[in-house]
């Protein structure tokens, strides 16, 4: 390092931690145990409009209040990183800031820990990501309305293609034209399909996903299903086995949309199956004031380095496209989040040619 550098170096070092701390490009707030602010610095100043004076010795919640767009009770969930140790991230909360606007931002929080080993607050980074939601607001948008104008001719497709197979006017079609219509048919229903899903895609995204929540009986649910993928279940030489019990508690949920959720997963179980015969199981066990029930089966699996990408947006594994050349990877995501929006969640267990768990738990009725 030249003597130049040297001595820059040395001035930085010589600089307060407070004019460090004000040189850095986002909020930070530091807080004590108890969750009383200590600092705060320029840059927080600056996003906020609040004055660090305003903010210093004021307990957070009421300094800079916050709320999650989910959850409007939320507050700042601190309290963890203070009796875990753990670090805490979000990003779908919004504080209200000095001229009442609501500003979306993505928080770092961490504790600070002495040399002792001792907590002795919890370092808390937020920035401004207003810019952000508006780009994947409109992102969101342009799909909508893309995927409302692909319906309208898709669906014309599909009435055509109905009259034909259907040969309504009574003109002769050979083997060859017949399965051609069949297949066009097949097509555009995976069109019609993928166009659905991006329109559930993106009024999950952007919060106008609405559930409609009634109580219902998941076994009865599950023998639907079972019957509509009887043939499916054939073809794939799986067998389904509803091992739901019929007196299992009813949940409280969107009948419909979990129908859609659980058509996924049995699909996919089925779907991806290995040679042979296989079976499908699906059973399900009250755990407190949830249900968890899971969809198993005994196919190709999912390879250690794809399970973390799994329910991320078109991720499909290799070996899932080798065996179905067909499918969008959106499907566990959708799913996924439906039954978040719910309360519930959703993960898997999976090994490569031994098969897949997904577990999947929502809320039972309440008495
Ligand atoms: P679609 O959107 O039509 O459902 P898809 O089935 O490929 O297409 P997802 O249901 O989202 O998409 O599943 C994503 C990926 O997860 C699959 O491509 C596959 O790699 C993996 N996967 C999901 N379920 C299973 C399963 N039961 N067994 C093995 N792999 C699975
Ligand atoms: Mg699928």
């Amino acid at each position: 390092m030249s003597q130049k550098n040297v001595d820059k170096w040395k001035s930085i070092k010589a600089a307060s931690l407070n004019t460090i701390m004000d040189s850095i490009a986002q909020g930070v707030v530091i807080v004590d145990t108890s969750l009383r602010v200590f600092y705060f610095n320029k840059f927080a100043e600056h996003l906020t409009g609040y004055k660090h004076t305003d903010v210093v010795n004021t307990m957070i919640d009421d300094a800079i209040p916050l709320r999650c767009d989910k959850d409007s009770n939320l507050g700042w969930p601190l309290q963890s990183v203070v009796d875990t140790g753990n670090e805490e991230r979000r990003d779908c909360d919004f504080i209200t800031i000095a001229s009442g606007r609501k500003m979306p931002v993505v928080f770092h929080a961490a504790g600070i820990v002495g040399e002792n080993g001792k907590q002795l607050g919890i370092m808390v980074i937020f920035r401004d990501v207003t810019e952000e939601k508006e780009l994947m607001r409109l992102k969101s948008e342009f799909v909508s309305i893309v995927s409302h104008q692909l319906r309208t001719p898709a669906s014309a497709v599909k009435w055509y293609l109905e009259t034909l197979i259907d040969n309504r006017r009574g003109n002769k079609m050979n083997k060859w034209q017949s399965d051609k219509l069949h297949e066009s048919y097949q097509s555009n229903e995976r069109m019609i399909h993928l166009i659905n899903d991006l329109l559930n895609v993106s009024r999950l995204d952007s919060g106008r996903y609405e559930l409609n929540k009634t109580d219902f009986h998941l076994h009865q649910l599950m023998e639907e299903i079972i019957s509509e993928l009887t043939h499916f279940a054939h073809a794939h030489n799986v067998t389904i086995d509803n091992a739901i019990h019929k007196d299992i508690p009813e949940v409280s949920a969107d009948r419909n949309k979990i129908r859609e959720v659980i058509l996924n997963l049995v699909t996919n179980a089925i779907k991806y199956t290995r040679k042979g015969h296989h079976q499908v199981e699906v059973g399900a066990k009250v755990e407190g004031s949830i249900l968890h029930f899971f969809v198993r089966d005994g196919g190709i699996g999912i390879p250690k380095k794809d399970m973390e990408h799994i329910f991320k947006k078109f991720y499909r594994a290799d070996n899932a496209i080798e065996s179905q050349t067909e499918g969008s990877g959106l499907g566990l995501y959708i799913a996924r989040e439906i039954v978040r929006l719910h309360g519930g969640d959703m993960w898997l267990e999976s090994e490569e040619n031994i098969g897949t768990t997904v577990h999947v738990t929502l809320p039972i009725k309440q008495a």
